[in-house]
């Protein structure tokens, strides 16, 4: 930073330049901290320590305890080395209390820096060799000059470094760019929205969260900041939906209930209350002037495909063409027969959009979604390639949503000018989560099972139980159940996870199932063979059907009963409870049994939960529980700002004021266009430009 400027930068550009801009950071360190993501002052800021270190009584030497971690000074009185085996650096340090010995493991570089006489910040655990040892995790050399009250005295950050790039340097980094610019940190939020929740001013927060004096001082810090963040991600989301509301697709269903009359009329079943709502809430939206953006959530066999039938039918009894895109071939194609017997019959024409058809189809197909003569299409990310042309597309309905990349939904919601979008999603998450991923779309929940449905008992059995399962399952089949069998997980390679599924279909044809035609299903068959196995364990010609995860979605044939699930550890919670969601869709008691071994309490937890219990929501929760949000959520995926400060999860009540806080603020001023918010607006823009649209359903 030049010690004279002519023109100084305007308040927030300062905090907005790029961090090289702080003294001391030229080149080098700029790149060093490129690779912690620091590309700006403000990246800076939010570069939160890893953790705080209490140094204002540092113990002395004598004071440390065996067993814990802590930090101590002193001067190094005696240096060795040890070179066979595992490198080892030996550093006596002693104060006037007493010596200890200190064991770094690994750094031969330490020798060039440490020294005979050399002032260290040693910090470690404490253990018990002949006399008290530290392994040392962390230490700083403190130089003698004024410096050091930076690093000794008082309550230090310790930030997350890289190669070449060290806590103490970050932290001088630190103090000089606060001196210079924490001034031009721009507050955000207005004052009364501020105190009425009890946070700091920003530019304090800044300062105190690296620098505080009380760790209470560092709490609150990191409490405002994380709101900011969640205050952002609500309005960005809750702007997103105004935009879409204000949106005119320039045309209104004249939906009446006589026309759904003769769908319903053809169910073989009522619907559930449930589903009655929900349609209700898609009635609703269908007649508005402004796009229909609606989640449907609802667990494995809650009925969700005859809420997009129906969806569908009204569309195209609107006087458009409506398209339903699912993630696998086999769950297209189902969709597809299904459709066709629903919705054939009443007139509708209906066609799937495969990658298994020949040329000549597909051509056929596509010129007759060009000119309007089908009605719906139904098929696979097939459905965006280019050269698929609607002449009017009124609806898309996106079946499992969560398994297609937020880009491929943006793609297929151009196909339409302004069209109605439903999600459908069989993974239910936590409500609070709902509203801030899904925040800009209504939520219609499905939370009511179709009647008649068996139980489903769940066992857990030990790999050495296989062949009595095995037998067991014999046993049922040749009584007339059908049974699903699925392989092992092999994520690295799909080829491997094929061979794996080929061996052991070969393996139970020839062993257990010699007298039942057992099928083979996985990812690499062609399409039309896919479809061949699925219609013949669908009529019962096939008894046993060895799957890979493909059938982890959609797939819904009532009859079966069984299902086994071969190295049940490797799966996640969602994912086995997807696929248990295949069984248990009829009358009859099903069985899963998991063939697992628990020798981790990790998978022990899960096979609890799975035995435990066939809620989604229950599932779902307990899974955040044991992975995180993170993991679950895919937030990159989902298109969702980076949270750099705030926790989804420990920050969840402060996410539901968040949300109240957002809406409040945009009931005044929806466009927060009042000049004092200014600031927070430039904020919500930047850091959802090119996100808005990934925050949609489409
Ligand atoms: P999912 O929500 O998992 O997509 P599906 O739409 O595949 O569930 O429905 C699961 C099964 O329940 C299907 O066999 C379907 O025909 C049946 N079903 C759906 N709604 C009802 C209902 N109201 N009454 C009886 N059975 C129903
Ligand atoms: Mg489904």
């Amino acid at each position: 930073m030049a010690t004279t400027r002519t023109s100084r930068p305007s308040r927030s550009a300062l905090f907005l330049a790029p961090v090289q801009y702080v003294k001391g950071v030229g080149p080098t360190r700029a790149e060093q901290l490129a690779r912690l993501g620091i590309a700006t002052v403000e990246d800076l800021f939010y570069h939160r320590p890893r953790r705080y270190e209490d140094r204002r009584r540092l113990a002395t030497i004598a004071q440390l305890r065996f067993g814990q971690k802590q930090s101590t000074q002193g001067t190094v009185v005696a240096l060795s080395e040890r070179r066979h085996g595992t490198y080892q650096f030996h550093a006596a340090i002693s104060d006037e209390t007493g010596v200890l010995q200190c064991t770094w493991y690994g750094q031969r570089y330490l020798r060039q820096v440490i020294r005979r006489g050399t002032r260290l910040i040693v910090f470690g655990r404490i253990e018990r060799r002949d006399t008290l040892i530290m392994i040392v995790e962390d230490f700083e050399i403190l130089t003698g000059d004024e410096e050091d009250t930076l690093h000794t005295g008082r309550i230090v950050p310790v930030h997350r470094g890289t190669d070449g790039l060290s806590p103490r340097v970050l932290r001088t980094i630190m103090h000089q760019a606060l001196a210079a610019c924490a001034d031009d940190v721009p507050e955000i939020i207005p004052d009364e929205m501020r105190r009425r929740n009890g946070l700091l001013e920003r530019r304090r927060a800044v300062r105190q969260l690296h620098f505080p004096s009380t760790l209470a001082e560092a709490d609150a810090a990191r409490r405002r900041l994380a709101f900011d963040e969640l205050l952002m991600l609500q309005l960005g989301v809750l702007m997103r939906r105004q935009e879409l509301e204000q949106i005119d697709k320039g045309y209104r269903y004249a939906v009446g209930d006589a026309t759904f009359h003769d769908f319903l009329a053809r169910l073989p079943f009522s619907l559930t209350g449930a589903q009655r709502r929900v349609l209700d809430e898609i009635v609703r939206d269908l007649r508005r002037s402004s796009p229909m953006n609606r989640l449907l959530q609802g667990d494995v066999g809650s009925g969700k495909t005859i809420v997009a039938a129906a969806a569908l039918y009204l569309a195209v009894r609107g006087g458009h063409q409506g398209a339903l895109m699912a993630p696998t071939e086999i769950l297209a194609e189902q969709h597809y027969l299904t459709f066709r017997r629903m919705l054939g019959p009443l007139g509708i024409s209906i066609a799937l959009v495969s990658g298994g058809r020949s040329k000549r189809d597909r051509d056929q197909i596509r010129d007759a979604l060009r000119t309007g003569a089908l009605d719906i299409a139904i098929g696979t990310h097939a459905l965006i390639e280019t050269g698929i042309e609607f002449k009017h597309l009124g609806l898309i309905v996106v079946d499992e949503q969560h398994k297609f990349g937020v880009a491929q939904r943006a793609l297929l919601r151009q196909k339409g000018f302004h069209p109605d979008v439903l999600v459908m999603t069989a993974t239910p998450i936590p409500r609070t989560l709902t509203m801030t991923l899904y925040g800009d779309l209504d939520v219609s929940v499905l939370d009511e099972m179709p009647p008649g449905r068996g139980a489903v008992r769940t066992f857990v059995r030990g790999p050495e139980k296989r062949p009595d399962v095995y037998a067991w399952v014999l046993e049922r089949v040749r009584e007339g159940q059908q049974a699903y069998i699925v392989c092992p997980l092999i994520e690295e390679s799909e080829k491997l996870q094929v061979e794996a599924a080929v061996a052991l279909a070969d393996r139970l044809r020839r062993d257990v199932f010699a007298d039942v035609p057992v099928g083979l299903l996985h990812g690499r068959l062609r399409p039309d063979e896919k479809d061949a196995v699925m219609e013949q364990f669908r009529r019962g010609d096939l008894r046993v059907l060895v799957a890979t995860s493909v059938i982890e979605v959609g797939i819904d044939v009532p009859q079966a009963t069984i299902m086994v699930i071969e190295d049940a550890e490797r799966f996640g919670l969602a994912q086995l409870h997807q696929m248990r969601g295949r069984i248990g869709r009829g009358e009859q008691t099903s069985y899963c049994v998991l063939l697992a071994s628990t020798s981790t309490e990790a998978s022990r937890r899960r096979m609890d939960t799975m035995v435990a219990t066939r809620d989604g929501f229950a599932i779902a929760q307990a899974d955040l529980d044991l992975r995180g949000p993170g993991e679950i959520l895919g937030t990159r995926q989902h298109g969702l700002p980076d949270l750099r400060v705030a926790d989804l999860i420990e920050d969840l009540p402060m996410l539901e004021t968040a949300r109240h806080e957002a809406a409040r603020l945009l009931q005044q001023d929806p466009a927060l266009s009042d000049a004092d918010l200014e600031p927070l607006r430039d904020e919500v823009r930047a850091k959802f430009d090119g996100r808005m649209a990934a925050l949609s359903a489409g």
